[in-house]
């Protein structure tokens, strides 16, 4: 039994299983309370950065709209979420075009929409930028190593190299469009504080060649996501992240510490959702077979991505917890016909030996990259539904 109370405090956890308890499984269920007060912790703990929330961590409206209201701005990855934010009234000033990969047409559209910050890792799209984009912001994106100590990394397939980034915003320049600053993403779930050291550092180095030998004054600093939500494997506090990354900022940048950005996703939303399940099997592979097999009503394909590889371990609470009851080892599986649709077998999560068909598992910290990652409908499944608790 996992103790819920490190996750979800006793009144919380009541209003939700008051709220949950019509619904109809599988549902993700986000509390904006907590949002709320993520996003005014982050706040406080980084009072001179500015907040772009990264929509495709939970796009639900509700959620945009709060976070809106709480003064962030967004960080977007397709023109769809562009339709959403504006939608909700958003203005395009406080929007980021913040995916490298896109097409001639999708920059014009947000052009055409107003937005004017874009970022680049590459010299086509940045063509693409100056042609569709004239005089806009432009950052840049650098790669950093971060697969071992994130749990959802972000490498390889985005940024590039810092010689290339230097050669980006000269060429931006002489493009022009206006050179802005640096990004990088240290990957999701980054535990490791000092990824941020090793990729401020980088940037840094950009900073001063840039200024020394092609006159070059960048002033932003996009230092991404990856900042934790509460999950099985510990992570440290945000205001240990907080004061780590403060002192790495005033290292390398003394008193002019530039405009800094930062694009949480998870960290804002994660421990906001609760998934709700239903068992709809349990059952042994032999007679003898000491590991029950227990069949959820939702998996892979609905919901829970994020345990290909079993990167990330939800905490799990049943309706049969009692403390001190007995558990046992299983192995826990969706209900799809394909075989990836397991979800943990390596790591053995412990469930009451007396759970029964029919009864419910409540997967914790499942506000970010769940219901927006869900398949439209694989074996006929619609995709999970989310319901919003209010404020
Ligand atoms: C996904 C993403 C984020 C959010 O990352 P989290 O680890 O969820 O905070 C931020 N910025 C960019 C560019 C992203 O792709």
């Amino acid at each position: 039994m996992m103790p819920r109370s490190d996750y979800i405090s006793d009144t919380e956890w009541r209003r939700f299983m008051e709220f949950s308890e019509p619904l109809e499984t599988p549902c993700v269920v986000v509390n904006l309370r907590t949002i709320k007060s993520n996003y005014l912790k982050l706040r406080n703990s980084f009072p001179y950065a500015q907040i772009y929330y990264a929509v495709k961590a939970n796009p639900d409206k509700a959620v945009v709209s709060l976070l809106d209201e709480l003064g962030a701005n967004f960080d977007l990855a397709s023109r769809y979420e562009l339709d959403l934010v504006l939608s909700l009234g958003i203005s395009p000033e406080r929007v980021s075009y913040g995916n490298t990969i896109k097409k001639a047409k999708d920059v014009a559209y947000f052009y055409e929409k107003g937005v004017r910050m874009f970022v680049t890792d590459s010299k086509e799209d940045l063509k693409n930028i100056a042609t569709y984009a004239p005089n806009s912001r432009i950052y840049v994106r650098i790669l950093v190593e971060n697969a071992s100590s994130a749990d959802w990394p972000l490498s390889r397939k985005f940024g590039c190299h810092s010689d290339m980034a230097y050669d980006l915003l000269v060429l931006a320049r002489a493009s022009g469009l206006t050179p802005y600053g640096i990004s990088f993403h240290v990957g999701s779930q980054q535990r490791d504080i000092g990824q941020w050291n090793d990729a401020l550092a980088k940037t840094k180095y950009l900073f001063s060649s840039l200024e020394e030998e092609e006159n070059i004054r960048l002033t932003m600093i996009n230092m991404g996501g990856g900042f934790p939500a509460s999950y099985i494997q510990p992570s440290h506090d945000l205001s240990e992240y907080a004061s780590e990354i403060y002192r790495y900022l005033t290292d390398d940048f003394g008193d002019e510490i530039p405009f800094i950005i930062l694009e949480p996703g998870r960290s804002l939303v994660g421990n906001s959702g609760i998934l709700a399940t239903e068992v709809v099997l349990i059952s042994r592979k032999n007679n003898t077979a000491l590991n029950r097999w227990v069949y959820l009503d939702t998996g892979k394909f609905n919901g829970l991505i994020e345990t290909m590889g079993e990167s990330i371990k939800y905490p799990i609470v049943t309706s049969k917890d009692v403390p001190g009851g007995k558990e046992a080892e299983v192995i826990i599986a969706g209900p799809t016909c394909d075989s990836m649709d397991i979800l943990y077998e390596d790591y053995k999560y412990r469930l009451p030996v007396d759970l029964k068909i029919g009864d419910k598992l409540y997967i914790l910290s499942a506000g970010a990259y769940t219901a927006s990652y869900a398949s439209v409908g694989f074996n006929g499944f619609p995709p999970i539904k989310t319901y919003i608790m209010e404020l």
